[in-house]
Parts: C-alpha cells; sequence; structure tokens
C-alpha cells in the first residue's frame, strides 16, 4: 500500500520514536518534582523549548506546549478575546480556515462575538486588501492560515502581516501555521505574527502534541487552569516524551525543508501534469500552491466511492481533509473558491511525503486514470 495522505498526518520519524521510547523510559519524572528525576525531566523540558524556539527564530519564553494545533487555535482566539474583551468584540478570519479556527469562531458567535469571514478568489487565495478593509475599530484579532489543509493554497500570511500592522498596529495577528512547517519557510518576525500554531504529527511528530508562540507581552486568558505550567496559561502536567519527540521533530523539519520542498515540488509538478491530461477530471490545487498537496474532482461521482475504488488498486488518498471526512458535505472550501456543487461534492486529496518517489507518482496516476475509466463506464451505463 502506498500512503498519499500526508496532509492528514505523517509516519512518526524513527529518531522521534526512538527519542520518545528513551524519554518514557529513562525520564519519567513530573518536571515540577523538587526531586533530581523532576530535575532531570525540567531540564528536558528547558531543552525542547530552547530547540523550538531556536527553529522558529523566537525566544524560548514565546513557545506554550500544548496538545495540538485543535487546542493551539482555541487557546490564541479565545485566549485574545477573552482577554481583550475592554477592546471590542469582532474577529477577521477566511471562508477556508481549518475547522479549528471556524468552528471556534462559529462558536464565539453564539457566545456574542461578531466574526467577519472573508471570501477567497477561483483560486483559494484571500485578497491582502480584503482583508485589511474588514478590520474595524471593535476588531481584536485576525485569524488567517499559512496554507490551506485541502487543497493547499498559500495565503501571502507576511503581506497580511505587515499591512495590518501598520494600520492596525493593536490588532493582533494569529496564523495557523500547520500544514506550511516544514514545507515553506514563514520568518514569524518579518511577519509580525503575535501567534502561531502547529501540530507535531504534521511533521512526522507524534500525534497529540503541538505548540503556539505567542508573542511576548501578548496576553492569554487560559483554557485550561490548575496547577500553573506553561506561565499559567496551559495548566497539566508536561507530556515530557511528546515535547522532546516534537522537538526533534521541529528539528529535522526544518533542516531538511529547503531539500523536502524541492523533492515534493517536482512530485506534485509531475501529479498535477498528468491529472490535467485526464478527461472528466478538474483540477483544483493550483501549481503554485504548497509542494504536498494535489486536488481534484470527478464531478458526479462521489469521492468516497474514488477513494475506496484508489485503495482497492493499493493506494491511500483523502477526501476533503481529514477532520471533516466522516460527513459527507460538500467541501466548504471548494464552495468558498464558487466551484459547481458537483465538483464540491466529488473533491480527491493526494498529499505527498518525502519518501515518495517519482515512480510511486507515476505508479498513483495509473491508479487514477483506471479508476476514471472504471468510473466513466458505470455513468455511461447509467445514463
Ligand atoms: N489546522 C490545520 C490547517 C490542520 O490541517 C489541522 C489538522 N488537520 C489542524 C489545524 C488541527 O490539528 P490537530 O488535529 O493535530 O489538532
Amino acid at each position: 500500500m502506498k500512503y498519499f495522505d500526508h496532509a492528514a498526518t505523517t509516519p512518526p520519524h524513527e529518531d522521534v520514536i526512538r527519542t520518545v521510547a528513551e524519554v518514557m523510559t529513562q525520564h519519567f519524572g513530573n518536571p515540577s518534582s523538587l526531586h533530581r528525576l523532576g530535575e532531570d525531566s525540567s531540564k528536558l523540558l528547558s531543552r525542547a523549548r530552547e530547540v523550538c524556539a531556536h527553529a522558529l527564530e523566537v525566544k524560548p519564553g514565546e513557545i506554550i506546549f500544548t496538545a495540538g494545533a485543535t487546542e493551539s487555535n482555541n487557546l490564541a482566539i479565545r485566549g485574545i478575546m477573552a482577554e481583550y474583551r475592554h477592546r471590542g468584540n469582532h474577529i477577521v478570519t477566511t471562508s477556508i480556515e481549518h475547522p479549528s479556527v471556524y468552528e471556534t469562531c462559529r462558536q464565539l458567535e453564539k457566545e456574542g462575538c461578531m466574526v467577519t469571514y472573508v471570501p477567497v478568489q477561483a483560486d483559494g487565495i484571500v485578497r491582502v486588501e480584503d482583508v485589511i478593509s474588514a478590520v474595524r475599530e471593535d476588531t481584536v484579532l485576525v485569524s488567517v492560515m499559512h496554507v490551506n489543509n485541502e487543497i493547499g493554497s498559500i495565503q501571502p500570511i507576511t503581506e497580511i502581516g505587515n499591512r495590518l500592522k501598520s494600520r492596525h498596529p493593536l490588532v493582533y495577528f494569529h496564523v495557523d501555521g500547520v500544514q506550511g512547517f516544514g514545507k515553506l519557510p514563514l520568518s514569524i518576525r518579518d511577519s509580525r505574527i503575535d501567534l502561531y500554531s502547529l501540530s507535531a504529527h504534521k511533521f512526522r511528530g507524534p500525534k497529540g502534541i503541538g505548540l503556539l508562540y505567542v508573542k511576548e507581552g501578548v496576553n492569554l486568558a487560559p483554557l485550561l487552569t490548575g496547577g500553573g505550567q506553561e506561565g499559567g496559561v496551559r495548566s497539566g502536567t508536561e507530556n515530557i516524551p511528546y515535547i522532546v519527540g516534537m522537538a526533534k521533530a521541529v528539528r529535522l523539519a526544518t533542516e531538511g525543508q529547503p531539500r523536502f520542498a524541492e523533492h515534493l515540488a517536482k512530485l506534485s509538478h509531475e501529479l498535477h501534469e498528468g491529472l490535467q491530461c485526464l478527461s472528466g477530471l478538474e483540477v483544483n490545487s493550483s501549481s503554485r500552491g504548497a509542494p504536498h498537496i494535489v486536488h481534484f474532482s470527478f464531478p458526479g461521482m462521489k469521492a468516497e466511492t474514488m477513494l475506496h475504488m484508489l485503495e482497492e488498486e493499493g493506494f491511500f488518498v483523502s477526501t476533503q481533509s481529514a477532520c471533516s471526512s466522516k460527513r459527507s458535505e460538500p467541501s466548504r472550501v471548494l464552495l468558498s473558491m464558487n466551484k459547481e456543487m458537483d465538483c464540491a461534492l466529488s473533491g480527491l486529496r493526494v498529499s505527498l511525503g518525502e519518501e515518495h518517489t517519482e515512480e510511486d507518482v507515476r505508479q498513483l496516476l495509473q491508479a487514477i486514470e483506471r479508476t476514471i475509466e472504471r468510473l466513466q463506464r458505470v455513468k455511461g451505463g447509467n445514463s
């Protein structure tokens, strides 16, 4: 079987697995304990924070460890809106955010916040001017993802950050960096980002662990109160094995980024070219998008049917994103790009990893071609 679902999750790196196992066996102390075992864990925690901070070119004190990007995004959005309630209650975000941002904003609307969901253009990219002009006097936060998890469109983060901060210096800027990290370079400082979310399992780390960068001087109301860990912003005994495993994955992803990006770009270019030649297919992602995500639809067919037919051929791909794929609803992202309902119901995402070869891509293309031919025969038979 060939795994082409890296945007859903990646296979953990063997060095990460080894690190996690070693920390679990040898360094199991609670970092808050005063004895030597506790001190040992506390040192590992500090070192992991330094490694993550170094990779993101920020200060160690600006890193909060969380249980993944869903928590990071919730903490960023809810934490800012609760802490700075006196400044206003309006959020600006986009119509194509991951559910951990989108549904959080929807929930906050029920709790009295106002949210503007800025639409994207046909290519899945938001216009900088549309984001900036949506900011009002009572806007507290702007939240825009770096790379869309479904179609891989890259948002103009650096431009948005700079325009936002020069016009509205008091408005906070949050970026969901999950799908961009390790694939594309992004400077948190140069993009004037205040809050930045990551999830380790998207770059070969463990699941259930992530981080939130919080710029020095920015305060967050905590979601979890308790023992006061993570500067009081995120209470709960720290998951040292996974934190250290994530730090290892962060380092590997940062060091490998230019090499991975070049390799993945070559493969996704081949995939795009091959898909363009297949009749009946609509390619929704752009060759200028993130190098690991290629998305297409076969209008008139249910995405789930195609997914299972490709699985029979030996390939794992996904419908929409993993977080929405259990509901057979049209893709919110594709509808936001003004795609037809038929297209939004039949989207498939192929996401590449560093271990893939050109031969893997060729075989996948052949399997997609065979699948389409089979589906066209069925369609023809039914009409
Ligand atoms: N944001 C984006 C863009 C994602 O792709 C994901 C994972 N699908 C998340 C946030 C949430 O990450 P997690 O499920 O690891 O909490």
